[in-house]
Order: structure tokens, then C-alpha cells, then sequence
């Protein structure tokens, strides 16, 4: 076996502020909570993940993240503010915030990468030069050497359990990591390592009490005390789904009051208390066009291929591709 790698997580978190993180826990790793996994088998098998097949794909597998890196004693969770300082105006059809700029997932990754390199290229760590991305086609012969991993919804991860683990915030009843006097509009990503640090995080309680602003805003009860169905969200059904709408669908992009979303939800978000502390972000790469923010209901029905392509390069709203941003728009506008 490899000999194990101690790092310092107060110079983790340094370095993750300095590269533009808004926040930055670090989490010892072991299997999820059995309460949590219960909850997730329940979800699944209750087909409340909809058509997101790859939700229900690795089984077990997802609540060890020593399927996702081999060795896994760390997990350093990092979060990103996409909170728009311009936003679509209330007249206007409207985005869910995180899809006005730039993809996050490509953002991301690429930051997570440079805070992974310049944690080891550090004098500090100059022993550890051994240290290396770890992917799915890594020899087997190399599982000693001492790895880390890049996720950004990239691997079968809970994402927002190993972000509270990690004490970056609580899981709010809108089922957003809700970060202490910041909010939620924050998108998330991890640093996986196989070394441990010498301070770990603990999770931090829930702070929702008996609000449910966000339960009372979602217009389809999609959101309710039992969690979220996504066979009702909004954000899944004009986002995830392939494909035209059947009539029940339709009726529930249809029933939602205006101003209307094309693409996503924020509606449990921008209900929450605590999103009255969001400042907004400073990502070039969040930024909206101009363009982007012009754009009014007769230029969104006569929406182009060729101006689909210009708006959205590198956005995240390709995955809707152009069909499904139409679908979309059409089942609003035809009654
Ligand atoms: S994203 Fe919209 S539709 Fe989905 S649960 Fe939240 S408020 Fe409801
Ligand atoms: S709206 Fe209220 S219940 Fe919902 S996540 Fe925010 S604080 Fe929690």
C-alpha cells in the first residue's frame, strides 16, 4: 500500500478562496448514513426520479465514494455563487439563474483541477509529486499510487450529503444545501483524495425550523414534506425530459403563474429566507449576454436554430437541446 498523505485543510480552503470559491468543507469519507440511503432507495423506488434513469443506475455504489476513487479517505466539497447581478426582467419569459452564463460543470472542473495541482506543485507538498488524476481507465496495477478525482454531478455522488458532511451548510426542505448567511443559489463540485487532512468538518444542523415558504411556492406540489417529485418539477420536466409532453405534463408547465420558466425553476429557491443574503456573483463566466437578458416572449417563439447556437454556446441549456427549449415554449404560448 501507498504510504498515506497528510495535507493541511486550512491551506485546502486558502486556496480554494483564492481561486474564486465561495466556500470550501472538507469531509471524512465513509459509507452515506443509513438513513440517507434509505431515503434515496425510497425516492427511486417510488419512480420519483422520473426519467433520470442514471439516477437509479449504480445502486450501492453510490453511497461509497471508494466506487468513485478507490482508497477515498477525503472529500473536499466546493461551492460556487451564481446568483445573477442582472437578472431577466418579470415581464420576460424566465431562466432558472444557474443557466444564465457559462456551463458551471466546465467551470468548475477546471478549478477544482488547478486548486488538486497547485495543492500538490505547493512547497509544502513537494514529497508528493506521485499525486495524479485518477480515471475510470486507470491501470489496475496503478490503484497504489496515491489519486485524486474531479466531480461535478460527473460521478455516482450525493453531492449535497457530502457538502453538509463537509459543513459547507444544511439540507433545506426545498432540498438545496442552504450555506449560512449566503444562501443557496451556489452550484457544487468535489476534490476527491485518497490522503487525509488534519481537520476534518461536521455537519451543521438544519436551520428551516417550521418555515415552509418553499413547499407554499412550488406551483405544481411537486415540493412537499416527503421530498421532491420530479414527474411534477418544473425544472426536471423542461430540462431532463425527452421527448413531447403528454396532456398532464403540459397541464402542469401550463398551471405555473407568470412570469413563466422555459428553462428550470428557481421557485423554492427565490421563496427561501435565506436567499435575501445573496450577493450577487463576480464569475465572469456567469455573467448573462446582453443578448441573453434583450430577448422578450415574440423573440423567444421565433427563436432560430441559428440564434439558438449563438446564445447558447457553452451553456448549460444545450441540454435541453434546441427541440426541447421549443417544446418548452410552444406548451406555454399554445393553449
Ligand atoms: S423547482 Fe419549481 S417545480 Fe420544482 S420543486 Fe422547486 S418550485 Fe416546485
Ligand atoms: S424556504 Fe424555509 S423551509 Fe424552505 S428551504 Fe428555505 S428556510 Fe427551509
Amino acid at each position: 500500500m501507498s504510504k498515506i498523505i497528510h495535507l493541511m485543510s486550512e491551506s485546502i480552503k486558502a486556496e480554494a478562496m483564492r481561486l474564486g470559491f465561495n466556500a470550501c468543507g472538507i469531509a471524512r469519507v465513509s459509507r452515506v448514513d443509513d438513513a440517507t440511503a434509505a431515503a434515496f432507495d425510497r425516492w427511486i423506488g417510488e419512480g420519483r426520479h422520473a426519467g433520470m434513469d442514471y439516477m437509479a443506475r449504480h445502486g450501492d455504489a453510490r453511497y461509497h465514494p471508494d466506487h468513485v476513487l478507490p482508497g477515498c479517505r477525503t472529500i473536499v466539497s466546493l461551492a460556487m455563487n451564481y446568483y445573477p447581478a442582472h437578472r431577466m426582467a418579470d415581464d420576460q419569459y424566465q431562466f432558472a439563474y444557474y443557466a444564465y452564463g457559462r456551463d458551471y460543470h466546465d467551470v468548475m472542473k477546471a478549478r477544482i483541477r488547478e486548486l488538486a495541482k497547485n495543492i500538490f506543485d505547493s512547497s509544502e507538498y513537494s514529497d508528493f509529486s506521485d499525486y495524479s488524476e485518477y480515471s475510470e481507465s486507470s491501470p489496475s496495477k496503478e490503484l497504489k499510487k496515491n489519486y485524486y478525482r474531479v466531480a461535478v454531478d460527473s460521478a455516482p455522488l450525493l453531492e449535497r450529503y457530502w457538502a453538509l458532511q463537509a459543513g459547507l451548510g444544511w439540507i433545506g426542505r426545498n432540498h438545496n444545501l442552504i450555506i449560512p448567511h449566503k444562501g443557496s443559489f451556489f452550484v457544487l463540485g468535489e476534490l476527491l483524495l485518497t490522503a487525509e487532512v488534519d481537520c476534518y468538518d461536521s455537519p451543521i444542523e438544519s436551520r428551516c425550523g417550521t418555515c415552509r415558504r418553499c413547499i407554499d411556492a412550488c406551483p405544481t406540489c411537486a415540493l412537499t414534506d416527503s421530498g421532491v417529485d420530479a414527474q411534477r418539477c418544473l425544472s426536471y420536466l423542461t430540462i431532463e425530459h425527452r421527448g413531447p409532453f403528454s396532456p398532464e405534463q403540459a397541464t402542469l408547465i401550463r398551471q405555473q403563474p407568470t412570469p413563466y420558466y422555459i428553462y428550470g425553476c428557481d421557485r423554492c429557491q427565490r421563496a427561501c429566507p435565506h436567499n435575501s443574503f445573496a450577493q450577487p456573483n463576480e464569475t465572469a463566466e456567469f455573467q448573462p449576454s446582453q443578448a441573453l437578458l434583450a430577448m422578450t416572449p415574440k423573440d423567444w417563439c421565433q427563436l432560430t436554430r441559428e440564434k439558438y447556437t449563438e446564445l447558447f454556446r457553452g451553456s448549460p441549456v444545450k441540454r435541453a437541446k434546441y427541440e426541447g427549449l421549443m417544446r418548452n415554449i410552444e406548451t406555454i404560448t399554445k393553449e
